[in-house]
């Protein structure tokens, strides 16, 4: 019937990060140079100005650069003295940094299930979490929600019920920044936040990098003792264990200009993602947005009936359309996070064998959206 339509098969890449390069043109150039000339690798000026113009970007009151989503996220639980004992409640259904940094500072991550339409940390599963913890002997101390593919985790719920507690929330939006919850940008929820700026997130650097927010004064010197090896006044005095988590300067350079563009970026997500939903939405589970989130899409991610998503992926592929599978094993069954406790997790382990992710990035063209659809349309209807 369409056996007269060739088929285009030239390779499509997954997250497009030379496009944004074309479109910064010399900029990155430019901003890289300016570091090199300068010399001042480490601490240089531009990390100041990164960390304002963060904090600006997320309404928070502050945004302390480092050097990884996951010493973002380590640097807030050893500031907070999180230590061995200590429960902190992390998603099933998430990239592994989100428990393993518990698990650095000596606490037990206790495993939450997520709800089946937002992939988000499911409330009511956090709150039969906590009595899992006191009953294995530990101290509820802290819930870390995940923005997971993009979209702002359902504060609305979870909120209250780490209230209740007595829980810090740090919020891990690694995959986040940019998205909101009732008009608040994530790094500005919760007790503290923590992003990533490796390169295939939202906004991204050109090696690794991240970011802590807090609304908290009294906690930012802690935060950049602990980035600084623990140091007190002076540079060689050790009042803390600490690491070293610095923002190298050649990546705050790269993100200024990279900052100026993202709302832009942001945008474009949002119409490529309405589009798939629009025209895919008849012949998979499309993601849902929940009323009062946004999403900045770090992902595109649909849902098939068990045992589907393989052949799909072998299809896509042979037309040159990359997928991937975020994530293929829940982290309770992940061999070193196996023996940690958890609620029941009947949600996570079905969306690890439903779940596929396709091409997503603002330089998407649609074209390109096109030939995907078609694709997957293809695919599915065989
Ligand atoms: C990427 C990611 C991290 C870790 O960020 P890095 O910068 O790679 O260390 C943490 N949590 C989640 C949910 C992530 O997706």
């Amino acid at each position: 019937m369409t056996t007269h339509v060739k088929i285009q098969t030239a390779p499509i890449p997954f997250i497009d990060v030379a496009a944004q390069r074309a479109r910064l043109g010399a900029r990155i150039d430019r901003a890289v140079s300016s570091v090199l000339e300068s010399c001042r690798f480490v601490n240089g000026p531009e990390v100041a100005i990164l960390e304002e113009q963060l904090a600006a970007f997320a309404g928070a009151k502050h945004a302390i650069a480092c050097a990884s989503g996951t010493d973002a996220l380590a640097m807030i639980l050893m500031s907070w003295g999180i230590k061995a004992g200590d429960a902190v409640f992390c998603p099933a259904f998430t990239f592994c940094a989100t428990a393993e940094v518990v698990a650095w500072v000596g606490a037990t991550p206790v495993f939450v299930d997520v709800k089946a339409d937002t992939f988000n940390m499911d409330a009511e599963s956090l709150d039969r979490a906590v009595a899992v913890a006191k009953a294995s002997g530990l101290t509820p101390k802290a819930v870390m929600p995940v923005d997971l593919f993009g979209q702002a985790a359902d504060y609305d719920a979870l909120l209250p019920v780490a209230e209740k507690h007595g829980l810090k929330v740090l919020c891990d939006t690694a995959q986040g920044f940019g998205a909101a919850w009732r008009g608040k940008r994530t790094g500005s929820i919760g007790d503290a936040s923590a992003t990533s700026f490796f390169p295939a997130k939202p906004l991204g650097c050109y090696g690794d990098g991240g970011a802590v927010f807090t609304e908290d004064d009294a906690l930012v010197p802690i935060l950049k003792s602990v980035r600084e090896h623990g140091q007190g006044v002076d540079k060689y005095e050790n009042v803390r264990i600490g690491m070293t988590g610095r923002l190298d300067t050649i990546q705050a350079a790269i993100l200024l200009e990279k900052l100026d563009i993202f709302e832009d970026e942001i945008r474009a997500r949002e119409t490529i993602a309405a589009r798939y939903n629009a025209l895919l939405g008849d012949v998979a589970t499309v993601p849902v947005v929940a009323e009062g989130a946004t999403s900045v899409w770090a992902q595109y991610t649909i849902r098939l009936a068990p045992g589907r998503r393989d052949a799909l992926a072998d299809a896509l592929k042979n037309e040159g359309v990359p997928t991937a599978v975020y994530y293929r094993l829940p982290m309770h069954k992940q061999p070193a996070y196996s023996a940690f406790p958890a609620d029941a997790l009947p949600v996570s382990e079905a969306l690890c064998a439903e779940v596929i992710s396709l091409p997503m990035h603002a330089y998407l063209d649609e074209a390109t959206q096109d030939r995907i659809i078609a694709a997957v349309r293809r695919a599915l209807a065989g």
